[in-house]
């Protein structure tokens, strides 16, 4: 059976299958019976006849009564209108009595054929027969009125499927509004309108338990959606207390990251105020006095030139006397840029030794290096001196000095040579070079 159809259309053609292959099976049945009963009883009535005639018959014709024999079997026949023909016939074929009813030849009559032998008990053998034709219409009329009675039995069977199908319609019909709003229930709008109903039947029995699930599900609901409340409210202030740490956070982050790039500045400074001369902007003498030791001890153990070139500014005491102190200063930055200028190469440096004195140290740089840096410096300054806006022209002594490092002699001796040269060159007359090789 499809699966798709309907409870009730499953119910109704159940039990029309079951009605219909009972009271087919019990009619036919029945109709059988009937049908064999009424046969024999036909044939036993026409046979217990025919027992009743034939001595009677046996008797006047063996004595040669024929009219009183027709006269018998003329009164038969007229109270017996089931004899639809009646002949009896002797040995030699001569007609003794013959009876043909006004029905003989009916249509709708069934007959029964009966042929009996007349037999005389005297004489001990037969001396003729009798033919008999028995009506059935007895039998035809029983099977008829069953007949009948099966086609009201099935009409009436007929209207109890209507029935069935009417009382089974609306019985189910209550199912099917439950479904339906069953389909139309949404828990969040609580709209199921059905209610418990009184008695102990299926649908009620249904249509209750339902409703108890339905307040089950109403329950839940109003719960989950009280949580969920609470839950959103809870996330919420979540939020809320996770923003305002995040935003305390980030403001310290933003305190800790302006601290420390003022740290940061604040270190470069110091390290910048602790390595370099504030006036010049070069590297102050602490930090030469560090590289060169540093640069002394890779010479020595690379077995590389290393030179020094000592500057000082001649007479400038004159020009601190002529033009002022801050004169004086200025003069000093500008040389010191002229200096600054000469450094090529990253290991190169050059420091403000004191005062007015300047002092470049030159790692991997032979004698002749140093001369060209020296001469660069006087070069610069010359061209300075000769620019039209210069008012105060500076001329310089410079000492220098180049050596392979031993381990005997220590970076003091570069340092002694380089003032030698120097002095030699103010002892010169000054704005020179004075070169002392070791
Ligand atoms: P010389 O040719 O022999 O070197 O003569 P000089 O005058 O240059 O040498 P001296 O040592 O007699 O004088 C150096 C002067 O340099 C003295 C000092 O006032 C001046 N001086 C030193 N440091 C500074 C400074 O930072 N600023 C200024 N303006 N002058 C300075
Ligand atoms: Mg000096
Ligand atoms: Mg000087």
């Amino acid at each position: 059976m499809n699966r798709s159809l309907s409870l009730s259309t499953r119910i109704i053609v159940a039990v029309t299958l079951f009605f219909f292959l009972a009271l087919g099976t019990i009619t036919y049945f029945n109709y059988a019976s009937m049908q064999n009963f009424a046969k024999e009883s036909e044939m036993e009535k026409s046979t217990q006849l025919l027992n009743s005639i034939e001595p009677v018959v046996s008797i006047n014709m063996f004595l040669g009564m024929d009219d009183p024999m027709r006269d018998y079997l003329g009164k038969i026949t007229a109270t017996t209108p089931m004899i639809l023909k009646l002949t009896v016939k002797g040995s030699d074929g001569k007609v003794h009595f013959s009876y043909t009813s006004d029905r003989y030849g009916n249509q709708n009559i069934t007959p029964i054929r009966l042929t009996r032998a007349i037999h005389n008990k005297i004489l001990s053998k037969p001396i003729g027969t009798i033919e008999m034709v028995y009506s059935n219409a007895k039998y035809s009329e029983i099977v008829e009125q069953y007949k009948h009675f099966s086609f009201q039995l099935l009409l009436a069977a007929l209207a109890l499927v209507l029935l069935l199908i009417i009382l089974l319609k609306k019985a189910l019909t209550p199912l099917r509004e439950l479904a339906q709003e069953l389909k139309r229930y949404d828990p969040t709008k609580s709209n199921f309108p059905k209610e418990r109903i009184e008695g102990e039947g299926e649908i009620g029995i249904i249509q209750n338990a339902v409703v108890d699930m339905v307040e089950k599900i109403q329950d839940y609901t109003a719960t989950l959606s009280k949580l969920n409340l609470e839950l959103e409210t809870k996330v919420k202030e979540r939020t809320r207390t996770i923003e305002n740490t995040n935003e305390q956070l980030r403001r310290e982050i933003e305190e800790r990251i302006r601290a420390e790039e003022a740290l940061k500045y604040a270190n470069k400074m110091l390290e910048k105020l602790s390595t370099t001369d504030s006036l010049t902007g070069l590297y102050n003498r602490r930090i030469f006095e560090q590289n060169l030791k540093k640069y002394w001890k890779t010479a020595l153990r690379e077995r590389q030139p290393i030179s020094m070139i000592l500057c000082d500014i001649d007479h400038f005491k004159k020009i601190n006397d002529t033009y002022g102190h801050q004169a004086g200063d200025k003069c000093l930055k500008e040389f010191a840029a002229i200096l600054e200028k000469c450094i090529s190469r990253p290991l190169d440096m050059v420091a403000r030794y004191g005062g007015e004195e300047f002092i470049f140290v030159l790692p991997d740089t032979p004698l002749l290096g140093a001369i060209t840096i020296a001469n660069e410096i006087q070069s610069l300054l010359a061209e300075r001196n000769a620019h039209p806006h210069t008012r105060i022209k500076m001329t310089t002594s410079i000492g220098v000095s180049s050596m392979i490092p031993t381990e005997k002699r220590g970076s003091v001796t570069l340092l002694q040579e380089a003032d030698k040269a120097l002095y030699e060159a103010k002892a010169k007359g000054r704005n020179r070079i004075v070169v002392n090789p070791l």
